[in-house]
């Protein structure tokens, strides 16, 4: 998906256009528990067109002087984003700290929209002009405060947005991404896995802009392996940027089928490892949690429980991914990963028939009837399954506002027990049907 990130000094607007811009989809995903959201980094929807949102006045850069956190974020934005909007105060007209910004951004080749904030009625348009003189693009007058114009600021980012670049890989390959942040291991796993036995490497690797890709096969099945870790690795001028690679991890895991969490057995959980996972279920995909470098854990008959244990608290949003606790560097338990992967991409992309899933789901409220709200109580008519990967079932309801969410967790549940999702999220959504 194309990346959009928006630029410009402190408090001239950007982190409410941002909130304005996502705010719809924010609401959607809310009722995810303990999901780890990053409020610089959010998908967003215009005219039917995903997109990747980055606030970049929210990245922090240690305490660098404000002028130097400028230039970096506008570095970012040159590096990362396919179109760049450069917010500034119509209010206060063009300042030294604008010009800053536009003589980095004049270097660009990448579209650049001035959004010029604040005028929030039709009598101060003509405040817009002198924005043409910072002479990178085309001035659009919005009001974030009053939500007016961001529109026609939107309608231009999407016309500029580069041609979709389509993936090449065969239907019934499984794209496995190899997530986490630095130093877990990641390309040792990515070459233990192309190491193994009986792995037939292609020998062409593509390079990405945000990871190599390797395709491979393996008793019979078609794979390719994302690993994010290998940029760096090929020594790519990637330095700078291995601070966002949060934004790279974003895009290898929608590219991917099956993400593969990659956590430091020796060095625990933080805090990052929460937010990448978080998009790997917000993306709907896939998911295995791997514990590498399990042979430099000092372990006992209850390290892997207690592990385990630590992982599912922390990761509570991930109960259904499973943990594979191995080592890249001794091939401890190795030879599971594949198969495990071939698992959860079935489960990923399992349908389910419509009269088996309607007799689970009418079993379930036999079994728990369907909460009421003030003497109403949920009816559930139908169920079908509209999609999979991942699975995704609509319920039709007398009004779905009664589906609460402690009830679909309860369904979801009841479909988990019956029906092999191991590895894939799902989506119960309600729909008013009578
Ligand atoms: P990446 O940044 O995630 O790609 O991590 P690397 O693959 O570069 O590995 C980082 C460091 O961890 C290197 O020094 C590896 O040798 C070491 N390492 C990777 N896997 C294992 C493992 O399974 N066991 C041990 N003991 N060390 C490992």
């Amino acid at each position: 998906k194309p990346v959009v990130a928006i630029v410009g000094r402190p408090n001239v607007g950007k982190s409410t256009i941002f909130n304005r811009v996502v705010g719809e989809r924010i609401a959607i995903v809310e009722d995810v528990p303990g999901v780890t959201r990053d409020r610089i980094y959010s998908k967003a929807e215009w005219l039917n067109k995903e997109f990747n949102l980055i606030d970049t006045g929210g990245i922090e850069i240690g305490d660098e002087p404000l002028l130097t956190q400028m230039r970096e974020q506008a570095q970012i934005a040159i590096d990362e984003a396919d179109v760049i909007v450069f917010m500034v105060n119509g209010r206060e007209g063009v300042t030294g700290a604008d010009e800053e910004v536009a003589n980095l951004l004049f270097r660009t080749k990448k579209p650049v929209i001035i959004g010029v904030n604040k005028i929030d009625n039709p009598d101060m348009m003509d405040k817009i002009y002198e924005f043409y003189s910072l002479g990178i693009g085309e001035p659009i007058a919005i009001s974030g405060s009053h939500g007016l114009g961001l529109g026609d600021l939107l309608d231009e980012v999407v016309n500029q947005f580069p041609e979709e670049e389509e993936d090449e890989y065969e239907e019934d390959t499984i794209r496995v991404s190899v997530i986490g942040r630095p130093n877990v291991g990641k390309s040792s796993l990515v070459n233990a896995v192309l190491g193994e036995e009986r792995v037939i490497v292609s020998n062409i690797a593509g390079t990405t802009r945000d990871a190599v890709d390797t395709p491979f096969e393996k008793d019979d099945q078609k794979y390719v392996l994302i690993d994010t870790a290998g940029m760096r690795k090929r020594g790519k001028v990637y330095e700078s940027t291995e601070k966002y690679s949060v934004l790279r991890a974003l895009r290898a895991i929608e590219r991917s089928d099956v993400v593969l969490i990659v956590i430091d057995g020796e060095q625990g959980i933080i805090e990052q490892d929460k937010k990448i996972a978080g998009y790997a279920h917000e993306a709907g995909r896939a998911v295995i949690m791997v514990v590498n470098k399990w042979d430099a854990v000092e372990k006992d008959d209850k390290t892997m429980a207690l592990f385990t244990e630590n992982i599912r608290e922390q990761f509570l949003f991930l109960s259904y991914a499973p943990i594979l606790f191995l080592s890249a560097k001794t091939k401890q338990r190795l030879q599971h990963l594949l198969p495990l992967v071939n698992n959860v991409a079935d489960n990923h992309n399992q349908r389910i028939p419509t009269h088996v899933l309607n007799d689970v789901i009418m079993d379930a409220v036999a079994m728990n009837p369907t909460p009421t709200d003030h003497g109403k109580r949920l009816r559930i008519n139908y169920v079908t399954q509209v999609t999979v990967a991942p699975p995704t079932f609509v319920l039709f309801v007398n009004d779905p506002e009664l589906l609460h969410f402690s009830y679909k967790r309860f369904l979801e549940n009841r479909l988990r027990e019956a029906f092999h999702f191991e590895g894939t999220p799902l989506r119960i959504i309600a729909r008013k049907k009578n």
